[in-house]
């Protein structure tokens, strides 16, 4: 059912981050399942979130690249790769204090993790994935715009809130220059080790050593302006292209900005969620628009030209004579632009026939005569117009 990864983004196996990336938004621009016809769209869209996320993980990609797709995706069902040892759980895993290479994993009593720990360099040794580079965790935030912004695309600023590394400590958690000694629990190793039985066999598992966070080393003193996790929460405020054409509840990735990561690894994503809001003129149906225009029972009876509002202007419409109330009218291309596409949606344009609630001696009289005129039979002296609201 499920596709190897290289071959669902179409790149080759020694494909480079970039190639990756590129080939990642062509693809999920093309199966987006707002804008596309295929009906599988949702399906291969998640199929190529999936080979992306994988690939540009290095160490995801290795244990991929390692097992084959059929082992790493029934692994990965398992939850096996999100907090082996390691600690790579989520954001803030800076090392320095007691806890601090945990992260937001949790996962470390075990496991598949573990086990595909041992295919890359573990098993034994003091070296392994101490230190391993981790990517930072992904933000979200949520961005108001007007259906006018959505329309035109617009620039914007995002505020969010998120951890960056602190600049007393270098990130470090400790002062520069700091006494430190090495970790009794793990003898500096900044792991420990234990055997564990799993479904594949008995399997040696390492955990970040708890007491020093993965480090190996105790230090005498802990930086006062992070408390020892080594970054600080500050308000950050970024400029975010909004393209035209998107729509209430599609996300914006923007790429590294998110917290940051540990041990040299890249920064996690901010994801921005849109927010269009409604507007009075207009309803939005995907990328077409919506809109009630009133006409008066001559205009209908008549037809005429008439102007309708467009989200950046105005259009001439023909009312044709006989119009009924109700009746819809297409404005092919007046509607919201496409997402990443040519072309605009259509606006639908529902003519509704007022009826007049006051009117003149004279109006009265003239539309007396046009009932009596067509033979209708309307008691005008208890009041034509009571008449039929009473009947309403
Ligand atoms: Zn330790
Ligand atoms: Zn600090």
């Amino acid at each position: 059912m499920s596709e190897d990864f290289y071959e669902v983004l179409g790149v080759s196996r020694d494909a480079d981050e970039d190639e990756i990336k590129d080939a990642y938004r062509e693809k999920a621009t093309e199966y987006h399942p707002d804008v596309s016809d295929d009906p599988n769209a949702e399906e291969k869209f998640k199929q190529v979130k999936k080979a992306k996320e994988v690939l540009t993980d290095d160490q995801k990609r290795q244990a991929y690249d390692q097992m084959g797709h059929d082992r790493f995706e029934q692994a990965d069902k398992r939850g096996g790769f999100d907090g082996g040892p390691g600690g790579a759980g989520g954001a803030g895993g800076m090392g320095g204090g007691p806890f601090g290479g945990m992260g937001g994993g949790g996962n470390m009593g075990g496991g598949m993790g573990d086990i595909f720990e041992q295919f890359f360099g573990g098993g034994g040794g003091g070296q392994r994935g101490r230190n391993r580079p981790q990517k930072g965790q992904d933000l979200r935030t949520r961005l108001d715009i007007t259906l006018e912004d959505a329309f035109e695309g617009v620039q914007k600023q995002v505020s969010v809130r998120r951890p960056e590394t602190c600049e007393d400590c270098d990130g470090e958690g400790h002062p520069p220059g700091t006494d430190s000694n090495t970790c009794p629990e793990c003898n500096g190793q900044g792991q420990v080790t234990q055997t564990q039985q799993t479904p594949l066999g008995r399997v040696q598992q390492t955990q970040t050593c708890r007491r020093c966070g993965g480090e190996g080393e105790i230090y005498a003193e802990t930086c006062s302006s992070c408390g020892g996790d080594g970054t600080v929460q500050r308000e950050a405020t970024l400029s975010v292209e909004v393209p035209a054409g998107i729509r209430d509840g599609q996300t914006l990735q923007m790429e590294r900005e998110g917290a940051p990561g540990a041990n040299g690894g890249p920064n996690g994503d901010l994801l921005i969620e849109i927010a269009v809001e409604e507007h009075p003129d207009f309803e939005r149906q995907g990328d077409d628009l919506h809109h009630n225009y009133a006409i008066s029972f001559p205009q209908a009876t008549f037809g005429d030209t008439v102007e309708v509002p467009t989200v950046d202007g105005s259009v001439e419409m023909d009312v044709p004579k006989g119009t009924q109330s109700g009746e819809t009218f297409r404005l092919k291309g007046k509607g919201m632009p496409r997402l990443r596409r040519r072309g605009q949606g259509d606006l639908y344009v529902q003519v509704q026939v007022v009826t007049p609630t006051e009117m003149n001696d004279e109006q009265r009289e003239a539309l007396e005569a046009f009932a009596e005129a067509g033979g209708e039979d309307v008691n005008v002296e208890q009041g034509f117009f009571e008449k039929i609201r009473n009947s309403i």
